[in-house]
């Protein structure tokens, strides 16, 4: 078990390493940035990159193995695909939730089993679910009568769960807008599946990314419960409940406590529970450095004030897509202004959200990304005690979820940013360098 194979690492920050993260980041960020000259350097040199530690990655699993370990994870590959955090989570044995031939087979890649895989998409394309028979992805998501018909025509031995409604209202990324069926629909799904022949084995659900109620969770529970019971009534034996996603890493053992409470009040040890998380675990392990390739000067002449416009080489429509998706506040922080290196220093530390009534002392800016389009905006106010200039640096924490996979290439500019890994935690170092 993990916490045998692990000894101590459980009960101390969930990892050994979340002490020294910090600085190990630091370093990494330093090495690259100081490599640059911006007034020399080659197209692409000074372009935004990553530092992912994969250690953050390693002890979020650690720490899901603490809170819910009744609930197998199947990490949602959609939230960031990244081949060093798939490939860390496939060696601690997690399942993988996909949404696409490419997702599938990326997995499938690694050698991880099909069995591990779970097709989670109520809408499947055709030859994506061809692609899923042909491999053996036994396990799929359906909601609606057609997908039922469509699995029928392609792959009758699938192993389906029905995908339910949940009240997602309190969740950053509503998902039930789009998928699930009512508890009014599922006896009809269900019969249907029947009368074709098919195989339902689980529920589904997910109570919308970013959740922050686990008032949703402990409905969706009940909900499930009922589904379960329907299903018996019709003949299915039906063996495992998807939870779906929706954890955020500030409220996790809040909203694990009140899952599991609500798990074994409804369902007996002998149904097999698994999740889909994707952002958290990944979330707080990216951390992104971009570039001040450009500023404008605005000056006030009625309140005879200046404040700056700082034009970063990554905005909205690259790695910041996250705030049009993900309805996400990144904030900046200093990373090199002229020669101090301001990584995770009390420049840092507050003055990022712009207040007026403390603005005195502090410059003022809007920071934009590097498009023709107004709507590319990272930050419309935000200070800063240093004043800030073409070249210097900034940076910005929780960056992993929902972001450098929705990166665009819109402009010319690039979709391919760079990522330096490093590694806070030994027991992750240990598994990547199998
Ligand atoms: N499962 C499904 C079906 C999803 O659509 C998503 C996100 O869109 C996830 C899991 C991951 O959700 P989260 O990142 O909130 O954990």
């Amino acid at each position: 078990s993990l916490t045998s194979h692990y000894g101590g690492d459980l009960h101390n920050n969930y990892g050994n390493g979340v002490e020294h993260a910090k600085e190990i980041i630091g370093q990494a960020f330093k090495q690259r940035v100081d490599g640059v000259d911006g007034d020399t350097c080659e197209v692409g040199e000074e372009d935004a990159f990553f530092v992912a530690d994969l250690g953050s990655v390693y002890r979020q699993h650690l720490r899901w193995k603490l809170n819910l370990p009744r609930i197998k994870p199947y990490y949602a590959v959609k939230c960031n695909p990244d081949a060093q955090v798939v490939r860390l989570l496939a060696a601690l044995g997690t399942g993988f939730d996909c949404a696409s031939k490419a997702e599938i087979e990326q997995v499938l890649k690694l050698g991880v089993e099909p069995h591990r895989i779970i097709y989670a998409q109520p809408c499947k394309t055709k030859s994506h679910v061809r692609y899923a028979s042909q491999h053996d992805v036994k396990q799929m998501t359906f909601d609606n009568a057609d997908e039922l018909y469509k699995t029928k025509q392609l792959y009758p031995d699938a192993e389906l769960f029905l995908r339910i409604l949940t009240d997602d209202s309190a969740s950053l990324c509503r998902l039930s807008l789009k998928f699930g069926a009512s508890l009014n629909d599922t006896g009809d799904l269900l019969q249907l599946a029947k009368d074709l022949g098919l195989n339902v084995v689980g529920v589904a659900f997910h109570v919308g990314s970013g959740a922050s109620d686990p008032e949703a969770f402990l409905k969706a529970v009940q909900d499930a419960r009922f589904v379960f019971d329907q299903a018996a009534e019709i003949g299915f034996n039906l063996h495992t409940l998807d939870v779906g996603g929706g954890f955020v890493s500030e409220s996790f053992e809040n909203m694990a406590a009140v899952l599991s409470s609500a798990l074994d009040a409804n369902f007996p040890s002998s149904v097999r529970i698994i999740g889909e998380p994707g952002r958290y675990y990944v979330s707080s392990a990216f951390n992104i450095a971009c570039h001040v390739i450009a500023r404008r000067s605005i000056v006030d002449p009625v309140l005879c004030t200046q404040s700056y416009m700082l034009y970063l080489n990554d905005g909205v429509y690259g790695n910041f897509s996250s705030i049009m998706f993900d309805h996400q506040h990144p904030v900046p922080r200093i990373l090199k202004s002229g020669d101090r290196f301001l990584y995770d220093s009390a420049e840092n530390q507050d003055g990022c959200e712009f207040d007026a009534a403390r603005a005195g002392g502090v410059t003022e800016y809007s920071v934009w990304g590097p498009t023709c389009d107004g709507i590319d905006c990272i930050a419309e106010k935000w200070t800063a005690s240093e004043a800030l200039e073409v070249g210097d640096w900034l940076y910005f924490e929780d960056m992993g979820a929902y972001t450098k996979c929705s990166a665009t290439r819109f402009n010319g500019f690039t979709d391919a940013h760079d990522v330096v890994y490093v590694c806070s935690e030994p027991g992750a170092k240990a598994l990547l360098a199998q």
